[in-house]
């Protein structure tokens, strides 16, 4: 199979234009040209009013050699990949030992469809609930202000990806195409089959509701079980003679006890009750950066004007997206994080007391508003004190908010004009904020640290130049946005395992080995397949 990139056509073509137009590249004759598959479509937009689809396309020639023959030296014209998964272990029949996978997010739900795959019927503990019981504590949050702090945006089945923008982009190194394997499992649980090649695909939060169920059925029929409200609260972890700590169970809520040497731990970052739980049992864990700052709103057809000129609006392009950075001079990164076209804000607080925004959309990106987290990088120099200091960092700014807020879950809220001139709000202008169950106008300054407000100061302006409004003075910030990573890492050595805890497999975000739902997929697999090479090695040694 060979792989033919860079091959554009004008965004309006004919779906049946594609074969003409590969057959004239490659100077080919009908009958040579047996099939292609579309690997990748992505469009280019830096000439406005000539936007173009850049396709790379599999080719099936009835004699490849002969078209590489005919175009020598092509740089767009090579092998195509074998992105194929294989699984890398089987459990032998009858193999009674279980892995234990805690998590039921991106993460731990790939992890456990790869173990159970593999024949190792992992039981995936999960402190939430079931997906649908999940929306609705979800949505009385966003309708009624009740947070429910065992079931709400982070924690629950699906994980914190769940009410998301289900954007499905990575810039991880991924030599394996472990991504694909993601993607393959996403569609055959029901996600669109254009996620498979379109450059930046996106599900949208309904369709992730119904995926998530589908996976557990799977996991289920291949002899894999879930538990929910099943909430690991301590390890049990065995010292030998030579030091060696090693896995030998988990304590869970109501005082339940499950034998488990092999542990998956995909627990996302926001559970800050186990990050404190794993210090105390003596796990490895060290401190490490993250971001903090606000989500902005602007109407999404200015963002579209700006980024697709005369090509706004287009439903074959979709709403336009962004990516800014802004090296700001007091040494501070600011960027935009987690970009939602045609989305909304959402709240996404876990622990009573606290304010967290977020962003998510449905599939078709339809709502009236484009929402960005703008965040200003941050590093342990911000928050000495150990491991778990970034936590408290977080609580301290989340606590702030959600006093600015009015203290009932509504969000404090500011137009960029007001904070542009340190000013606070006192009424909102023409962008109406999404964020549900509303908004306080405020001063957001003070919900941030001021190295952020001042960075976030300088950076707007300087967007502005590479999206013309960027900085209109009627823009909503809404705060605070805190959980962009995770504060800390349960650092993990070359075979997956904790540095300090042999059979405890630190995965995902929470872990701090992933930031998005395909990173924390890829990971899920990576780590599945050391947990199955691990057991197979356990059981020669027995
Ligand atoms: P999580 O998804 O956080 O899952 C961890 C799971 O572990 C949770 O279900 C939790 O309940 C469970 N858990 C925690 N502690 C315990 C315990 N002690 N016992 C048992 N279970 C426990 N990323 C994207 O790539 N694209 C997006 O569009 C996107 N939008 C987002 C929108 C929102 C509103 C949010 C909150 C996040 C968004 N993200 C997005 C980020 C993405 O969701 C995360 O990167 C991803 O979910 C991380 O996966 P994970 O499996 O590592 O952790």
């Amino acid at each position: 199979m060979l792989r033919l990139t860079e091959l554009r056509l004008p965004i309006d073509h004919p779906p049946e234009a594609l074969r003409p137009a590969i057959l004239r590249r490659l100077r080919l004759r009908e009958g040579e040209l047996v099939d292609f598959t579309i690997a990748r479509r992505g469009y280019d937009a830096r000439k406005k009013n000539l936007i173009q689809f850049v396709y790379t396309l599999d080719l099936e020639l009835r004699d490849e050699a002969s078209v590489r023959g005919r175009n020598p030296g092509d740089r767009n014209l090579g092998t195509a990949p074998d992105t194929g998964y294989r699984h890398v272990a089987r459990a032998p029949e009858g193999f009674r030992n279980r892995p234990v996978v805690i998590g039921a997010g991106p993460c731990g739900l790939t992890a456990g469809l790869i173990l159970a795959q593999m024949g190792f019927r992992p039981i995936i503990l999960e402190r939430g609930k079931v997906v649908r019981e999940r929306t609705k504590d979800t949505w009385a949050l966003w309708r009624r202000s009740v947070l429910t702090p065992e079931s709400n945006v982070q924690f629950g089945e699906g994980g914190a990806g769940t009410f998301s923008d289900g954007k499905l982009w990575s810039g991880i190194k991924d030599p394996q195409h472990l991504g694909r394997k993601v993607m393959e499992e996403f569609v055959k649980a029901g996600a669109p089959e254009e996620i498979l090649y379109v450059s930046k695909p996106h599900i949208g939060t309904f369709r992730l509701v119904s995926m998530v169920e589908h996976m557990r059925r799977t996991v289920e029929k291949l002899g894999g079980e879930y538990r929910f409200g099943a909430r690991v609260e301590g390890l049990d972890v065995e010292t030998g003679a030579d030091g060696t700590r090693r896995m030998r169970g988990l304590h869970l809520a109501e005082g339940e006890y499950l034998a488990a040497d092999h542990v998956v731990l995909a627990i996302g970052h926001s559970a800050r009750d186990t990050f404190a739980a794993l210090e105390r049992d003596g796990v490895f864990l060290e401190a490490k950066p993250f971001s903090i700052g606000v989500r902005i709103e602007h109407p999404q057809s200015l963002i579209d004007r700006a980024r697709l000129g005369p090509h706004a609006g287009n439903p074959l392009l979709g709403a336009a997206d962004y990516k800014l950075v802004h090296h700001a001079t007091n040494g501070r990164a600011v960027y935009s994080f987690c970009m939602c076209p045609g989305g909304t804000v959402v709240a996404a607080a876990s622990e009573p007391g606290r304010l967290v925004t977020n962003g998510m959309s449905q599939y078709s990106r339809a709502e009236r508003n484009a929402n960005a987290g703008i965040v200003v990088s941050i590093s342990p120099e911000d928050y000495p004190g150990g491991p778990l200091a970034g936590i408290e960092f977080q609580r301290h700014w989340e606590e702030r908010a959600f006093v600015a807020g009015g203290g009932t879950y509504a969000a404090p809220a500011q137009r960029v004009g007001d904070f542009l001139a340190g000013r606070a709000s006192t009424e909102l202008g023409q962008v109406v904020p999404s964020y549900k169950p509303g908004v306080t106008p405020t001063d957001l300054a003070t919900c941030l640290p001021d190295f952020a407000v001042a960075a976030i100061r300088e950076a707007l302006p300087q967007f502005d130049r590479q999206i013309r409004g960027f900085a209109m003075a009627d823009a909503v910030m809404t705060g605070v946005e805190t959980r962009t990573s995770s504060p800390l890492r349960i650092t993990r050595g070359d075979d997956f395992q904790s540095l300090n805890t042999v059979g405890l497999f630190p995965a995902g975000e929470g872990a701090g080995y992933a930031g998005g739902i395909l990173s924390a997929g890829v990971d899920g697999i990576r780590v599945a397949e050391a947990v199955g090479i691990a057991m197979l090695g356990a059981q020669q040694l027995q």
